[in-house]
């Protein structure tokens, strides 16, 4: 079979079972089985696909109408144009998390902040992504979770950013050694009924997700740690969920009543990040 049937074939299956972006993923799914380039693909549709890798092409896409994501499929998420490994004791990064990676880069570099913190870094990604952009400083990045800092580490090592990236096992701040001028973090903000009520949710790690009954209670959590570990003029930048915003924005101005609050929305025009800077 040639790969231009290949791609067909999984594109098809994948778009009659209402996968999203079944385009992008049939392509996604043949590229790691050829183990080739997006570049590569394209430069040769016309090249063969062994009935070996046929077979093993139409079982990923099995898995992937079954739910599974393609990403843990794969292995594989780019994030800020930056290549990572993820597996399911991590989240896979979402393209809304840029967004605070661009803002974070920004307020580094208008303020001259140093030392950055990441909270619940996952895989990684927030943290690297600063770490690749702003060469000159420092970045903590925590999680509580042993498996998720072994992703971390690996991509740290990718990425060569294992000098400047400090990883630190531990609840929200505590393991932070003393005050940064940036905290940044993508906790977990689903409500916890929404979990199991979407499908696709269900392969990833709860402790990722799960932000309890209203979805901000981690990130409450870490609000209230939050004044003891930023430094004057530091700021803190929260990635939320959809409705979250004006909740969040209350609590805030309870325990930093002097602080600037700013909430900027994503591509698809949701409230996605709270961002404050102390005055
Ligand atoms: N953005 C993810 C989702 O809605 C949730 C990520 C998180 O809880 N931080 O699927």
């Amino acid at each position: 079979m040639k790969r231009r049937q290949a791609l067909a074939q999984a594109r098809t299956v994948l778009a009659g079972n209402n996968i999203d972006d079944a385009s992008i993923e049939g392509e996604i799914l043949l590229r790691h089985v050829l183990g080739i380039s997006r570049a590569r693909l394209f430069a040769d549709l016309d090249g063969d696909v062994s009935p070996h890798q046929e077979k093993t092409l139409m079982e990923l896409v099995a898995r992937r109408v079954r739910g599974e994501p393609a990403s843990y499929i794969t292995g594989r998420r780019e994030f800020y144009g930056l290549d990572f490994i993820v597996n399911p004791h991590v989240l896979i990064p979402r393209p809304e998390t840029e967004l605070l990676v661009e803002k974070a880069i920004n307020l580094c570099r208008k303020n001259s902040y140093s030392k950055i913190a990441d909270i619940g870094t996952g895989c990684g990604v927030v943290a690297i992504s600063l770490a690749v952009n702003l060469p000159e400083k420092t970045i903590y990045a925590i999680d509580i979770s042993s498996s998720a800092l072994e992703v971390a580490r690996e991509n740290c090592r990718i990425h060569k950013t294992l000098d400047r990236v400090i990883l630190l096992e531990g609840d929200m701040l505590e393991p932070l050694p003393g005050p940064v001028d940036l905290i940044i973090a993508n906790l977990p903000y689903v409500r916890g009924t929404d979990i199991s009520n979407k499908g696709e949710l269900s392969f990833e790690p709860r402790l990722a997700l799960d932000g309890g009954e209203e979805g901000l209670d981690k990130i409450k959590k870490l609000c209230l740690q939050a004044g003891k570990k930023l430094c004057k003029n530091g700021s803190l930048l929260l990635e939320i969920g959809q409705g979250q915003a004006e909740a969040l924005k209350n609590d805030l101005h309870n325990i930093f009543p002097s602080a600037l609050i700013e909430v900027e929305r994503d591509l698809a025009g949701i409230e996605r990040m709270v961002c404050l800077s102390l005055t």
